[in-house]
């Protein structure tokens, strides 16, 4: 598969590109900056899998640079199967309204609502075009969301983060009734408490668990998965 994951840097989307590239499929490893201190984990990767491997600078927050790195990829590799809107932010998290910084709640809109919406917007011809190849039988958007998206979840503070979240639930849900007739599976996931710089070193998930479970995941749901919010084993979320 031709595999597109955004924030790959570190954390999930690092090791959704490292076990993706040990299944042997091809990565798209798109970071909000290129420079060699950024990206020391996917140039290690570089290293073993250098045919395998392509790295797109992609700030979700600026849809020109998503424009310019859907053309590159449209240029050298024609077509992708699989998209993971995997970078966010977490900010705010402790906030009481009383006291909300109104521009980071915006900013965590603009990366983890709009992001993923820019991208659909550039990268969907390139899964159109998979499609039509059918090279692989998997088709798919994968959102990565979080319990925190809920509606259920009703805890008082995290106001950015989970609003944003619970947008791009209903991204999620649109893009699933719009996409349902061109067999391109669309899911938002909540991954787990991981341990990376969002989750902290006291989470009990390693992101490699998660990245396998994903990739388990999405060869399971071929297109037939019928819930739109799931956990990383496939379990149905509350939206
Ligand atoms: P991290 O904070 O470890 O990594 C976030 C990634 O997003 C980084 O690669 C970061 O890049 C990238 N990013 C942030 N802003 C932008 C931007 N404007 N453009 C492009 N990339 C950007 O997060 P996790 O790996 O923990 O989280 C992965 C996903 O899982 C997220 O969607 C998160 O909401 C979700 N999640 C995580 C949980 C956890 O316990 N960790 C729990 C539930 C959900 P940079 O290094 O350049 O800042």
């Amino acid at each position: 598969m031709k595999v597109l994951v955004t924030g790959a840097n570190r954390g999930l989307g690092l090791a959704l590109v490292q076990q993706g590239l040990a299944q042997g499929h091809i990565m798209f490893a798109a970071v909000r900056s290129v420079a060699d201190q950024h990206i020391k984990g996917l140039q290690q990767l570089k290293a073993s899998f250098e045919g395998q491997l392509r790295i797109l600078h992609m700030d979700v927050t600026n849809e020109k640079s998503i424009k310019q790195a859907a053309d590159a990829v449209k240029w050298t590799d024609q077509y992708l199967d699989v998209v993971i809107n995997n970078a966010a932010v977490l900010n705010e998290r402790e906030a009481k309204i009383e006291e909300l910084d109104i521009q980071a709640c915006s900013h965590a809109f603009d990366v983890n609502t709009l992001g993923p919406l820019r991208v659909v917007k550039h990268f969907l011809p390139l899964l159109k075009v998979g499609l039509e190849e059918r090279v692989s039988d998997t088709q798919a958007i994968l959102n990565i969301s979080s319990e925190a998206g809920s509606i259920t979840n009703t805890g008082p503070l995290d106001y950015p983060y989970g609003m944003s979240k619970a947008a791009l639930n209903m991204l999620t849900e649109k893009l699933k009734r719009y996409l349902q007739q061109d067999d391109i599976t669309v899911i938002c996931i909540h991954p787990g408490w991981m341990q990376t710089d969002m989750g902290g070193n006291q989470a009990p998930k390693d992101p490699n668990e998660t990245a396998a479970n994903l990739y388990n995941l999405l060869v399971r749901s071929r297109n037939t998965e019928p819930y739109s919010f799931v956990d990383d084993l496939g379990q149905q979320m509350p939206l």
